[in-house]
Parts: C-alpha cells; sequence; structure tokens
C-alpha cells in the first residue's frame, strides 16, 4: 500500500502529493517544520511538537490556518491511516504559493504536510561505540539574524555544517555561535558530562530548545544528576568525560571523539548510557 501523505486536510499517495512550485517554502526556504515521533502507537511529547510549530510560525509572522487541536489531529490521523504504530512524522507548514518575490503579502494559503514514514536512524552500532563527529567553521546563525529558536525550512545554515562533517567522514558536525561557545549539532543537541556532572549550553547560546534535550534534562534530574545550563567552548567538549547528543531522529547517541580527540576513554561512558537506558524507558512509557 502507498503511503498516504496529508496535505490540506486531504491524503493524497506519496507519488500524487505535490504543491506548488510558486510556494515560498520552496523558492525561500519560507515555512516552518517538525520531527515527531511515534512510539507503539503513542505520539512523544506531541503537545511539546505542536506548541513549537505555532512559536515558530509566530515568530515568522505566518499563520497557520488550523488550529493546534487540529494539528494534532492531522498528525495523529496521518499516523492512524498508514497504520503505523513506530514511525518518524514530518509536519511542514509553508508561507503557500506567491509571486517571484520575497513578499509574504503575495502570498495565498499556506500548505501544511504531513508526512509520516520510516524512522532513520544511526546505524545501530554507533549507539553501542558512540559517534566520531567534527567542529564545524560554519557558524551557527546569529540569534539577531535568524534565530535558532525557530525551526525553518531554511536550514542551509546546518546543511553546510554537515556537508563539512561528512567531508570530514562524521555523520554529525559540532556548530559554534558567534561567541565561539560551543551551540549544537546540525540536528542535535550537546551534552558534555564532568566530573558527574551534565551540562549543556543553554539557550542563549543560540540552539533549537530541543524537545529531546528537554525530556533528558528532567530524566537526569529524576537520576539524581546535577544538571547545569552554561556556556562552554571546545575546550570543555575535549575536556568531558563524557559526551551525547540528543534530538527526535537520533534519540541519545554517545559520541567518543571530536576533532581527533577521544572523549573521555574513548567509548561510551556509564552516564551517557544510564541515560539512554532512561530514555528508552521513558519513550516505551510517556506520550
Ligand atoms: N538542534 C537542531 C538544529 C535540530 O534540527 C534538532 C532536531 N529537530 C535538534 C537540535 C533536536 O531537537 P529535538 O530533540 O526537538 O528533535
Amino acid at each position: 500500500m502507498s503511503l498516504k501523505i496529508y496535505i490540506g486536510g486531504k491524503y493524497y499517495d506519496k507519488a500524487d502529493a505535490k504543491i506548488s512550485v510558486y510556494d515560498h517554502g520552496l523558492l525561500y526556504g519560507d515555512g516552518v517544520f517538525e520531527g515527531i515521533r511515534a512510539y507503539s502507537g503513542r505520539v512523544f511529547r506531541l503537545q511539546q511538537h505542536v506548541d513549537r510549530l505555532y512559536e515558530s510560525a509566530r515568530s515568522i509572522h505566518l499563520e497557520i490556518p488550523i488550529s493546534r487541536e487540529e494539528m494534532a489531529k492531522a498528525i495523529t490521523g496521518t499516523l492512524a491511516v498508514n497504520n503505523l504504530v513506530d514511525a518518524y512524522v514530518r509536519v511542514v507548514v509553508t508561507r503557500g504559493a506567491g509571486s517571484l518575490g520575497l513578499d509574504p503579502r503575495k502570498t495565498t494559503d499556506p500548505q501544511i504536510i504531513v508526512i509520516a514514514d520510516a524512522i532513520s536512524l544511526y546505524p545501530a552500532e554507533l549507539y553501542e561505540h558512540g559517534l566520531k563527529i567534527i567542529t564545524a567553521g560554519t557558524q551557527r546563525n546569529h540569534p539577531a539574524a535568524l534565530n535558532p529558536r525557530i525551526k525553518s525550512l531554511n536550514y542551509l545554515n546546518n546543511i553546510l555544517a554537515k556537508i563539512e562533517g561528512t567531508n570530514a567522514g562524521c555523520l554529525e558536525a559540532l556548530m559554534l555561535n558567534h561567541k565561539g561557545e560551543i551551540a549544537e549539532c546540525t540536528g542535535d543537541n550537546i551534552f558534555v558530562i564532568r566530573k558527574g556532572e551534565v551540562h549543556t549550553p543553554g539557550v542563549d547560546a543560540g540552539i533549537l530548545e530541543g524537545i529531546t534535550r528537554d525530556a533528558v534534562i528532567e530524566l537526569a534530574r529524576e537520576a539524581g544528576y546535577k544538571v547545569v545550563e552554561r556556556s562552554m567552548d571546545r575546550h570543555d567538549v575535549y575536556i568531558a568525560d563524557e559526551v551525547f547528543l540528543t534530538g527526535t531522529a537520533a534519540e541519545v547517541i554517545p559520541v567518543v571523539e571530536c576533532d581527533g580527540r577521544p572523549i573521555g576513554t574513548g567509548k561510551p561512558g556509564p552516564i551517557t548510557k544510564d541515560l539512554l537506558k532512561r530514555f528508552h524507558t521513558l519513550v516505551r512509557e510517556a506520550s
């Protein structure tokens, strides 16, 4: 059976799911999106994802033409029509079709697209042995230019850093902010563990407020670890006992090398493994 894709309230077969080439989402990256996971038929933190989508839209002055409740139903409905219980859901809201000029006032009807598909994670062995990363030369977007808290369709900043990573043989790359502090990776947030404490850059470092990041902060606190949001630089990563990344697709993944330096013992550490286990339990139990 062909995958059914939601566009503006209707379901289309994958091959027929199309929008205008005049859509400003395509022409200018003008729009917002979300990446969401369903585990055993339950959508993980659905409300938080829907809220972040509407906040991103608000910030770019885009009014989503359906309510948050309708959006949540479009997401669960797309999973249901496709009989998917474990899946990755991509929600996209574009500015809509307009003229060949930037002016968003010349656009009509924003397009709401929901795609539910198989999940694509890092290869399984990396969860056991850890990921190698490099620091990209491409800086994370300056918050005063395009705030990284907006999950916009304009992801070139991250894509350029990702290209640097893959050119260096790494599946992820660390991005620094305009102050030279560590911000986040191209599609994941970063955590650093030192002397038993869990540290992560604060939102003011210019990062996406990751929903997995939030969940892991909560889990770590519940488990009795001290969690500190603070400004860090690459030295903090190099001298860390453990490093891991978090993201909806990645979940919790250990990092064992950065810029050629082994992190800690060069193997995934005990706190990372503990939090990874706790995260798996959480997604199985919670929604
Ligand atoms: N940072 C960036 C730049 C991302 O694209 C993502 C993935 N959406 C994340 C962090 C992780 O966020 P979340 O846990 O909400 O998926």
